[in-house]
């Protein structure tokens, strides 16, 4: 069984897919659009709440939107294969990385940097997986908008459950995760 690239396979939009507004959480469906795209979508309801009133944090804490750059953003996954499963993504709409920008390509390195950080600061994991899935064919949930996936892992961490169920079994709720990562984020600055 291929262990390294299959945990995102089905990730993040397996339940999103049939969603009339995939990527838009409860708490941020006042935003009226639909992209069409999940993490359009995400952004833009985030947005749209605190353009209208709502605190920033809780905005963010909703749609798990960790860390804002200029060219890119962290959010957790959210259908995350372990805890600690976040993604570096461009706002832009793009497909292919080498249609990225020069200013956003860097921004994402120093973004996944920072992950790394922030991920072995609050997990102490034994490695780490940073990877990206280049169309439908590749694997990508999300084919259309570029996102590099990182997530923490541990030795045997791969066990019976998700190999055959694909069902995880995880220790700690995304509400949970997204205030130690933002916490930790903050902490390493930049
Ligand atoms: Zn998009």
């Amino acid at each position: 069984m291929d262990l390294l690239w299959t945990p995102w396979r089905f990730a993040y939009v397996t339940t999103a897919d049939g969603a009339a507004r995939p990527g838009i959480p409860a708490r941020l469906a006042a935003w009226p659009g639909d992209t069409g795209c999940v993490f359009c979508n995400l952004v833009a309801a985030v947005d749209y709440a605190i353009a209208h009133g709502m605190n920033a944090d809780e905005a963010e804490a909703a749609g798990g939107l960790v860390k804002r750059g200029e060219h890119c953003f962290i959010c957790l996954n959210a259908f995350p294969y372990t805890s600690g499963h976040l993604m570096v993504l461009p706002y832009t709409h793009l497909d292919r990385l080498a249609a990225l920008p020069q200013e956003a390509a860097h921004e994402m390195m120093d973004l996944a940097q920072l992950t790394e950080q922030a991920l072995e600061k609050l997990y102490s994991p034994h490695g780490l997986n940073f990877g990206m899935n280049l169309g439908q064919a590749a694997g990508a949930g999300v084919a259309g908008h570029l996102h590099l996936h990182a997530l923490p892992r541990w030795t045997g961490d791969t066990n019976f459950m998700t190999t055959v169920a694909e069902t995880r079994v995880l220790p700690e709720d995304l509400e949970t995760t997204w205030k130690r990562m933002r916490a930790a984020f903050a902490e390493l600055g930049s």
